[in-house]
This record gives C-alpha cells, structure tokens and sequence, in this order.
C-alpha cells in the first residue's frame, strides 16, 4: 500500500545557457551546459516522497544511462521505481532546454520512451496523480481503475490539450495553471464536467479553487508564501507532488492547499526542478513563519 502513485514522464533535461536566444539559422556562443533529471511525473514523485509520503513512480525509459539516472534519482529521494519499464527501443525522454539571460528560454521536448509509459496494474494507494506527458489513453485506463479501487485521482493538465468528458469526469482534482485552465476550457466547465474541484495554479498570485457540490463555497483563494525567487522551474511540480502527499494523509483540502503552496513557494529560491523540490521540514518551517 503507497500514498501516492505517480504515473507519467521522465526526461533528462539538458540545459544550455546563453546571451542571447540564437534566431533561426542562427549559432551564438553559449555560456554554460548542464543535465538534470527531470520530467513531470519524476518530479512529482520525489516532490510527494520529499513531503513525507510512501511513493510508487510508473513510467517509461530507455535501456540507456539516462534511464539508470532517473530511475537512481528517484530511489535517492525513496520513491519505488520497480513500475519503471525500460524500451528495448525507444531512448530515455530528453527536453532540449535553452535559457537566455532575462530568464527567457526555448525547449524542445522529444518523449522517447515515455510513449510507451502503460501501467499494466496499480497498486494499492490513497492518491493516484497523472499529467499528460504520457499516453492519454493511459491515463484515462489508470483513473478508470482508481475511482474502481476508491482512489483519490489528480490530472495536472501539462501539457495543456483540449481533454475528453470521458477523462474529466474521472478526475477528483484538476490542477491548471492560468494558461492551461484557458486552454482546456475554464474551471465552469470542467466542474460541469464532473471535476470535483479545479485548482488553479497562478504563480506568485497564489491558488484559485472552484469546489463542485451544492455545499462547496464557488470560489476560495489561498494566497500565495512571500519568498524571494531565484528559478520558477519546478513549482508546479513541487506543488502537485505535495498535496498528493497531503491529501494522501487525511488533511482537508484547504490544509493540503496550503502545505503545497508553502511546497510550491520554496521551489523558486533554488535553481532547477529536482534540487529545489522541498523536505517536509521546511516546509512546515515556512508555513509556521507565516499566517
Ligand atoms: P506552474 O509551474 O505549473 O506554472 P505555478 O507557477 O502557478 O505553476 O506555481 C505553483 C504554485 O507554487 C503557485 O500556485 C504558488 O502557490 C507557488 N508559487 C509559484 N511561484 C511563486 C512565487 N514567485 N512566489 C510564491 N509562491 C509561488
């Protein structure tokens, strides 16, 4: 039995940094090169384990070093990779990132083996939390089992894609960010839809949530942690993967509302996404320094 199963993308991100963003056709002279592990439901998954939850992560990649790395990442931080599957085939997920001073950047990602991320059975667990870097049909497999088993179930809507009735009314919580929630059609009608609640995700403006429900008040906010940030990378993750852990422990969703936004604000004053996800105690530290 786990808190949390995560279903979804792994990528090596490769990371250069430059001047100026080259133009098509176009070679500038860059300053730096980095790899880092990454991708959503990797990140996610070490998001909810680093908020203290028991984590299986389900996903694929390529029977190369890059896939030995992920998978070693996410052992570190104690997530459960026996679900990964390794292609014969297809290489590790790659996401070709180029950032140009300003903050500015390009990415192009290529999935690999992440199209053939299947989970062929789920385990017991409390939350199952899904995001669309994996095949859809997958996805929609997987809630279909989970609300079967009594799962709570959490889509993060990334990359934002217009989405099936069939797969919205499968969906306990959605979690948009205020591009994605335009793009698949606006909190009203994913709760018309059958979402049991749309959280919307806004950056240093903090959380917009829309309850279904005849008792459900039509709209709260939680305001977001006032931090200093350095690199915005990964806060969305860092939030997903902590209120899966929340929820996953029987706190209400306001507390597990809060404890991610605290999440989701720590992991702008670190640069990159896996290294800036936070441990439960600084989180808890920052949610008691402010009201
Ligand atoms: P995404 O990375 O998916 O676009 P957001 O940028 O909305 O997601 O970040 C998710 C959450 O993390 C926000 O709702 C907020 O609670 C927190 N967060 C993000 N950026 C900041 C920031 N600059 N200051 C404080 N909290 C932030």
């Amino acid at each position: 039995m786990y808190d949390v199963v995560v279903f979804g993308s792994a990528n090596l991100d490769l990371v250069a940094t430059t001047g100026v963003m080259p133009r098509p056709g176009e070679t500038v002279l860059g300053h730096s090169y980095a790899e880092y592990p990454g991708g959503k439901g990797l990140n996610q998954a070490i998001a909810a384990a680093r908020s203290g939850a028991s984590v299986a992560f389900f996903g694929a990649v390529g029977a190369d070093q890059a896939g030995e790395l992920l998978c070693a990442t996410a052992q570190a931080a104690g997530v459960n990779t026996d679900g990964v599957t390794r292609s014969p085939t297809r290489a590790t997920g790659r996401a070709l990132i180029t950032v140009a001073e300003g903050a500015e950047n390009m990415i192009v990602a290529i999935p690999g083996a992440n199209d053939e991320a299947r989970m062929p059975s789920l385990p017991d667990a409390s939350v199952v939390v899904a995001q669309l870097e994996v095949p859809m049909r997958s996805v929609i497999d997987l809630f279909s089992a989970a609300r079967e088993r009594g799962m709570t179930t959490i889509l993060d809507p990334a990359p934002a894609v217009p989405l099936s009735k069939e797969l919205l009314a499968l969906c306990d919580l959605i979690l948009p960010n205020e591009h994605e929630v335009s793009v698949i059609g606006g909190a009203e009608h994913l709760l018309d839809c059958g979402v049991g609640a749309v959280v919307v995700t806004r950056g240093a403006a903090g959380v917009s949530v829309y309850e279904s429900g005849p008792d459900a008040p039509p709209i709260w906010e939680q305001p977001a942690f006032s931090v200093d940030p350095i690199d915005t990378t990964g806060a969305g993750d860092a939030f997903c993967g902590a209120l899966a852990a929340r929820l996953a422990d029987g706190s209400d969703l306001r507390a597990a509302i809060r404890w991610a936004a605290a999440a989701g604000a720590l992991a702008t004053t670190k640069p990159g996404a896996v290294p800036s996800l936070p441990l439960s105690v600084d989180t808890g530290r920052l949610l008691g320094s402010q009201p």
